[in-house]
């Protein structure tokens, strides 16, 4: 079965940036309903509950017909959340970005600042629910969305750094405010597990 890991970090650790009551409901009930929904629609596919997530996500037309839309929407939803948490922190070691990461990110994208705008570009960009994505593709990084709870992995792309746009993620402090949202979000980056996810 799939479970909810607890965070690394404290509900209320990610104020004034993101508010102890989005992130308590955001992991505690979505997250966790995707696991719940998740585990149901495998019951009949014992083996499937002992896969890494990511392993059962990267390749959804290989599995059986009946189970593709949950394990898209759910299974999608326990992947990209697990994530999520952990490229977040409120360690200001961690919020810290390595020389080495400032120059991979101006190689391929000019400087830090484009980088940026880029990402919120397409973060602000994804219309209704989904992620905006750093991704690692064939050596190189690019910036990504994915619709509702669609991974990068189908598409071939190793994720490195994920926002959450869809309402649940900001809509009690920020409301229809999504810009405001990402640019708050970008104080709480976990540079340093971007860039462990990026030498994996
Ligand atoms: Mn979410």
């Amino acid at each position: 079965m799939f479970k909810l890991m607890p965070l690394n970090y404290q509900y209320n650790d990610l104020e004034p940036y993101i508010d102890a009551k989005t992130m308590e409901i955001h992991h505690s009930k979505h997250h966790q309903t995707y696991i719940d929904k998740l585990n149901a629609s495998l019951k009949e596919h014992p083996d499937l509950l002992n896969k890494d997530i990511s392993e059962l996500v990267k390749d959804i037309d290989s599995l059986p017909e009946s189970i593709r839309i949950s394990v898209r929407n759910n299974g999608g939803g326990h992947y990209n959340h697990s994530l999520f948490w952990n490229l977040m922190t409120p360690d200001l070691d961690q919020q810290k970005i390595s020389d080495n990461l400032s120059k991979l990110i101006q190689t391929n994208f000019g400087d830090f600042k484009t980088f940026q705008e880029k990402f919120t570009e397409s973060a602000v960009g994804r219309f209704g629910s989904g992620w905006a994505w750093l991704v690692s593709k064939n050596g190189k990084l690019e910036i990504i969305s994915t619709a509702n709870q669609d991974t990068p992995l189908e598409l071939g792309c190793n994720p490195i750094l994920g926002l959450d746009v869809w309402e649940h993620a900001y809509y009690l402090k920020y409301q229809n405010r999504r810009p405001e949202y990402i640019d708050a979000w970008w104080n709480v980056v976990n540079w340093q597990e971007v860039e462990k996810r990026l030498n994996k």
